[in-house]
């Protein structure tokens, strides 16, 4: 996409072409581990586990203002890592005014998945290079690669993808104090928010530390279960796929190959209903006037697709 808006038809015919057969060819193998987001990771897992032992044996107390607490945060970076980091920073699939901008840059540090820049880079990379060696979480390399591997390797994001986006200061703010700003946002706010109904330790671990690897594994699920489990309605020519019960496990990123297929449309389900807060929140945004041009796939090319495809053995 090389950071500007593509029509959906040049996206689709250049996803095609570019994901021909990607078994037939040679894989490089995949990055050495990067020690840094390997311990990480691991000690936020490590925390979350002890975290669920401490609460099952009473060791802190769990009432229902931080499961609230958990679940809030839980459910607003997630939005913003669908709606924001996904739809709008790395496909353009609506413009943004300046507040819901900054509402996304401050909230998805809080899922802690890396700045807005380099997410987007990545993704752009992962939807132009689907399947083949240059795509950062290529499926053929194995299921566990896809999912949570490349997290914790020495991948660089290629920023020429995002100059669109770093002409923003915004965006290169939030990228140059990532780090900071996401121990703030993900574990320091949720452990505050707690400690004003008392249970600062108990809102920290569980909001912070436990609600962080359930949403890590939601949203890593899109590429590793999206892209081996579930139909494909639109196009057999890339690895993406869908299921309904997908749309719950991923927040919402319901059909992963009408997404692959149709990558500028704001939406991952086209029926109103289909489970989509990442959907249903741009569409708010603009009636309240902070999103515009929402991007919708003609229904007929949509139909047309969809018709033309032997339906797959899923
Ligand atoms: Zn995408
Ligand atoms: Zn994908």
């Amino acid at each position: 996409m090389s950071g500007q808006c593509r029509d959906t038809e040049t996206a689709t015919t250049k996803e095609h072409v570019l994901s021909v057969q990607p078994q037939a060819e040679a894989l490089p193998p995949p990055p050495p581990l990067d020690a840094g987001k390997f311990t990480f990771v691991l000690l936020v897992h490590i925390v979350s586990l002890i975290s669920i032992g401490l609460w099952i044996y009473g060791t802190i107390t769990v009432s229902g203002w931080t499961l609230f607490n958990a679940f809030m945060c839980f459910a607003i970076s997630s939005t913003t890592i669908t709606a924001g980091y996904h739809r709008l920073y790395s496909h353009r699939t609506y413009r943004a005014a300046w507040p819901l901008k900054l509402f996304f840059l401050i909230t998805g540090t809080g899922a802690v998945q890396g700045s807005a820049l380099q997410w987007a880079a990545q993704h752009r990379d992962h939807h132009t290079f689907c399947d083949h060696a240059k795509d950062p979480y290529n499926i053929n390399l194995g299921f566990w690669h896809a999912h949570i591997g490349w997290v914790i390797r020495q991948t660089q994001p290629d920023y020429n993808r995002v100059k669109d986006l770093s002409a923003e200061w915004m965006n290169r703010f939030q990228h140059k104090w990532f780090g900071p700003l996401s121990i703030i946002t993900g574990f320091l706010i949720p452990a505050a928010i707690g400690a004003l109904y008392g249970e600062f330790l108990s809102a920290l671990l569980i909001a912070g530390a436990v609600r962080l690897v359930i949403q890590w594994h939601m949203t890593f699920c899109v590429n590793s279960v999206a892209h081996w489990w579930g139909s494909q309605k639109y196009s057999t020519k890339h690895t993406a796929r869908g299921s309904w019960w997908l749309s719950f496990l991923v927040w919402g990123e319901m059909d992963h190959n009408f997404h692959h297929t149709f990558p500028n449309d704001f939406r991952t389900g086209t029926r109103w209903f289909d489970f989509d807060p990442g959907k249903w929140f741009i569409w708010v945004c603009s009636k309240i006037g902070l999103a515009q041009e929402l991007k919708v796939t003609d229904p007929e090319k949509i139909e047309r697709v969809r018709v033309q495809l032997v339906p797959s053995a899923d």
